[in-house]
């Protein structure tokens, strides 16, 4: 079976977060939408929401669902998250604000319900059709063709399209396309890290056990847990951690293994863990990869965003938040140059690749850092500078959590600003083992040299 489609239907497969958002905006400006989704409709599935997933959505992702008119809903039915709360292994907790500023928090919000508003807001929508079930196993850059597989009643369907967008996600079929173009770069690099998720249910009287309004972690060297809080007073954890060694998930293979590594090092956690053993038995060990590749348009037929251009790894937990932003750009370069659809795709491969490539490093090295510096003393020492120079410079020191979570500058400024914060934490810290031993004049001095007020683009 075949079909075609005008020149102003934009084909996307994938209707996942950033599918569905990209479809709200290419809609607000007038275009067709039809969108392929794999998976049967999510929102089919009352009753059976099994283990909640949740994110943590921040400035640049907001702007994202601001676009689509969607910013507040999502608010809503979210939690905010004005620090993390850190938890040590003999108990004692202390919450540190992520920002100075009260606006500037993290909001927790489950993946299901998230993807449910982003639907809802899509399926009455005469300018946007969508397709449940339909897997794309085959696409033709030549031909401009598309296959589906339609898994529940076996149907293959052929259908002619002439701009297609691969919103479906870090094992792309699109993207398995784009390998077969000419002169196509492709790298995709795993953490020796895996994860696992677990949870944290609600108290027997229905609240939540620990505080809510908090991102948890469980710092621990080499492994570290997470919990973020859900509306339904549970928390979804994550546990990363080795897939091999001494201290892996590899070495977690009996109950027992499992039940006496909680207890001794997360002692404060196993009381509120009831099922923790068969959780940890029962839910997979998922993998964390980066992956890029370029270019990541063909002609004017194909395109790659969010995660199917590229995966990032979470350290950040901006992977949702970097795809959504990744809808902005398109859709402003759509606004400049379309329908010249090859100028639109180019110029927004050329745009935004090098901030995710700046992205994707910065989780790796946030993953490193917190890997294997988080026990140095002489690392912890500049921490410390850095939150007083972030007080003694709020105009001219952001931190560069800050930049990447509560500002919209370019990721690829975010990581020079990053770089720039490393060598002045240097020199403000050789030779030197006290907070009280630092140079302040010259921290001033530097300061002023480096990171000139009227610093472009800051935002
Ligand atoms: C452990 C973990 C924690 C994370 N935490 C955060 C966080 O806190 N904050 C944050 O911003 N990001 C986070 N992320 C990243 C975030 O989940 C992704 O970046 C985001 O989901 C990317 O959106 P996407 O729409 O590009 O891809 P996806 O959300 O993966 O959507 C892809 C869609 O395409 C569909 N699809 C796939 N293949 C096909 C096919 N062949 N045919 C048709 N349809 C297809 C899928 O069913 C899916 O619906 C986290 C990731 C991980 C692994």
């Amino acid at each position: 079976m075949s079909g075609t489609s005008s020149d102003s239907t934009i084909t996307l497969i994938g209707a996942g977060l950033a599918g569905a958002l990209l479809a709200i905006l290419l809609s607000k400006r007038g275009y067709r939408a039809e969108l392929y989704e794999r998976r049967p409709d999510p929102r089919m599935r009352a009753g059976s929401a099994g283990q909640s997933i949740n994110l943590a959505l921040s400035t640049r992702g907001l702007h994202g669902l601001q676009q689509a008119g969607l910013a507040d809903t999502v608010r809503q039915r979210s939690i905010k998250m004005p620090g993390r709360i850190i938890h040590t292994l003999d108990g004692e907790t202390r919450f540190q604000p992520y920002g100075v500023n009260p606006s500037e928090v993290l909001y927790a919000i489950s993946r299901a319900e998230l993807q449910n508003l982003l639907l809802d807001a899509l399926v009455n929508d005469p300018n946007v059709q969508i397709t449940f079930d339909a897997k794309c196993v085959e696409v033709n850059a030549a031909k401009q063709t598309l296959t589906l597989s339609h898994e529940s009643t076996g149907e293959i369907t052929t259908l002619t399209r002439p701009h297609l967008i691969g919103t479906d996600g870090s094992s792309s079929a699109v993207r398995s396309a784009m390998l077969r173009t000419p002169r196509f770069d492709y790298s995709q690099t795993y953490l020796e890290h895996g994860y696992k998720e677990l949870t944290i249910p609600p108290a027997p009287d229905g609240s939540f056990q620990i505080e809510p309004h908090a991102l948890h972690i469980w710092p621990r060297g080499t492994y570290m847990l997470i919990a973020l809080p859900n509306l339904d007073c549970s928390f979804t954890c994550t546990l990363f951690m080795p897939f091999a060694g001494a201290v892996s998930f590899e070495a977690l293979s009996t109950p027992d293994a499992i039940a006496e590594f909680f207890r001794q090092q997360f002692p404060d956690v196993v009381p509120l863990m009831p099922h923790l053993v068969d959780d940890f038995t029962a839910n997979p060990t998922g993998s964390l990869v980066t992956i890029k590749c370029a270019p990541w348009h063909y002609r004017d037929h194909l395109l790659l965003l969010g995660d199917a251009a590229h995966a990032i790894v979470p350290f950040f937990g901006q992977g949702m938040n970097c795809a959504f932003e990744d809808c902005t750009e398109l859709d402003a370069c759509i606004e400049a140059d379309a329908p010249d659809w090859e100028h639109v795709f180019a110029n927004f491969s050329s745009r935004r690749k090098p901030n995710t490539d700046a992205i994707a490093d910065m989780a790796v090295d946030h993953y490193i850092e917190m890997r294997d510096r988080v026990a140095d003393p002489h690392f912890l020492l500049q921490k410390q500078i850095e939150q007083e120079l972030a007080k003694r410079f709020p105009e001219q020191y952001t931190p560069q959590y800050s930049l990447v979570t509560f500002q919209r500058i370019p990721y690829a400024q975010a990581r020079e600003q990053a770089h720039i914060h490393e060598r002045i934490l240097q020199q403000l810290s050789a030779h030197i083992d006290h907070l009280d031993q630092v140079d302040w004049h010259q921290a001033e001095r530097f300061i002023q040299r480096e990171l000139p007020l009227s610093r472009e683009g800051a935002a």
